[in-house]
């Protein structure tokens, strides 16, 4: 094997090998053309590299007891014909506010799978880190979201813009993808700008993927670059000059998250023009394939859509457009399986109901302070929100109709949910008075937990089957 110098040198060396159309790009690429497996073989890469499916999903799970139900939701899309590789995703910010390890999210997905006698792919993710919070998952994890928002903006020096827009002419001018009938003319002053915006944030994701693939090797890992917390929106011609970046900095990215128009909020529906975010979306896509034909880039490159779940709005949209380009698509959804925890849990009634109803009342006391680290990504309206003492005498039926999404119902309250959707600290506090009750009611959470994830996030998104839309439910309903 060369020396990981030699092979840096390799990578870097535009002098030596022109990245655009090296074959070394084109290993990262999976390509297994002879010239690729010539390069495969001197550095040592064998083609057993890890590798995201077309169809793939983000789950999260704050308490490490749903992978079975979450999975399962996977086993039924499977059973009607379509693969959708589970992705358990956790940020670090989410260990820390529970005081979870990344192994926790390992061990749980290993036992479901075994549970379940899953044999497709699955992968842990290690969510929008950073080169300070990479460490503590290098161990457990797969798949890297390698999240450089906070550097975009940050001005790239002079010669790195003046050898970028050198090394792109491609990218000047009439600019056609393929598919859409827009066209892009790119001068060079638009060129350099945007260049001088994205390129220090790709070289720090440049820093962050190395230091992942020193630790686990190359083709071990799946790597993701979010750039989705910025912010601005990227627009297409962003995404494609990113794109240009990231080959240029040798990482092997296999899944993209732009920042979308629209808002993102956490556990609601999409905010903006839906009309919209179609066209964008198919521009985007397009984008991907020109680069991955231009750049040797990851055959299998798609956008991963860190939806912050719920965004039914747009997933005919999604849906619309991967079949219309053939294309992958990875779904990325935030910790909304707590939400059906909780969901599961008022609907049992007796201890659940009433740790539902204590764990409401907390959060409703400390509000503030759950609700600021997400400030950018919810909108609660404190004048919305229930007093405690009300929702004290709710019944089963009442908590879980305000909590479930079910837009246009009276009863659903979008601030409850997501003021009970920050909330998880509440319950991470109360350790084991949480969790037994968790585990005794299993089965109505289970149920809760699969129905949410299949019909309402991978049947409209990778089946193009509408979810079923449940007003109420449960014993007590
Ligand atoms: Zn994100």
């Amino acid at each position: 094997m060369l020396a990981r110098d030699d092979l840096r040198k390799l990578r870097h060396g535009h002098n030596r090998i022109d990245a655009k159309k090296s074959s070394l790009l084109q290993i990262q690429g999976w390509g297994f053309e002879p010239a690729a497996t010539k390069y495969a073989s001197r550095l040592n890469v064998d083609n057993k590299h890890l590798k995201l499916a077309k169809y793939s999903i983000g789950i999260g799970d704050r308490f490490a007891h749903q992978a079975k139900a979450q999975l399962q939701a996977c086993v039924q899309a499977l059973q009607n014909g379509v693969q959708v590789i589970p992705v358990w995703n956790k940020s670090n910010r989410e260990h820390t506010i529970i005081g979870s390890e990344p192994l926790s999210v390992r061990r749980a997905a290993d036992a479901a799978v075994q549970a379940l006698h899953w044999e497709e792919p699955y992968f842990c993710d290690a969510d929008h880190i950073t080169l300070q919070t990479v460490d503590r998952f290098l161990e457990s994890c797969d798949f890297y979201t390698i999240d450089v928002a906070d550097s975009i903006g940050k001005p790239a020096t002079a010669a790195d813009m003046e050898s970028f827009v050198r090394r792109h002419p491609e990218l000047l001018g009439r600019v056609q993808l393929e598919g859409v009938d827009e066209q892009f003319e790119v001068t060079r002053e638009h060129l350099t700008r945007t260049a001088e915006k994205f390129l220090v944030a790709v070289k720090k994701a440049g820093e962050v993927y190395r230091k992942i693939e020193y630790a686990k090797g190359a083709g071990n890992f799946i790597p993701e670059i979010s750039m989705d917390e910025a912010d601005r929106t990227q627009s297409t011609m962003d995404l494609l000059i990113i794109l240009a970046a990231i080959a240029d900095e040798g990482i092997p990215v296999q899944t993209i998250a732009p920042k979308f128009s629209g808002r993102f909020n956490k556990g609601v529906d999409y905010v903006g023009d839906v009309a919209q975010f179609e066209p964008e979306l198919a521009l985007d896509v397009a984008a991907i394939t020109y680069a991955v034909r231009q750049y040797g880039l990851p055959e299998n490159l798609k956008l991963s859509v860190h939806s912050g779940s719920d965004k039914f709005s747009i997933y005919p949209a999604i849906h619309a457009t991967i079949k219309r380009f053939n294309a992958g698509v990875h779904l990325k959804t935030a910790g909304t399986t707590w939400l059906e925890e909780l969901i599961g849990l008022a609907e049992a009634g007796g201890d659940g109901l009433a740790r539902a109803k204590e764990i409401y009342s907390e959060a409703f006391a400390r509000r503030d302070e759950l609700c600021s680290p997400y400030a950018t990504v919810i909108d609660v309206d404190p004048a919305k929100l229930p007093p405690p003492d009300e929702v004290r005498g709710w019944s089963s039926e009442q908590y879980t109709s305000a909590l479930r999404h079910v837009s246009g119902t009276a009863a659903y309250n979008s601030s409850f949910r997501q003021l009970l959707h920050v909330g998880f600290k509440i319950a991470a506090r109360m350790g084991r008075r949480y969790l037994d009750l968790l585990e005794l009611n299993e089965a109505v959470i289970a149920k809760n937990v699969t129905e949410n994830l299949y019909d309402r996030h991978i049947g409209p998104v990778f089946l193009g089957r509408a979810g079923t839309v449940r007003n109420s439910t449960g014993r007590n309903a």
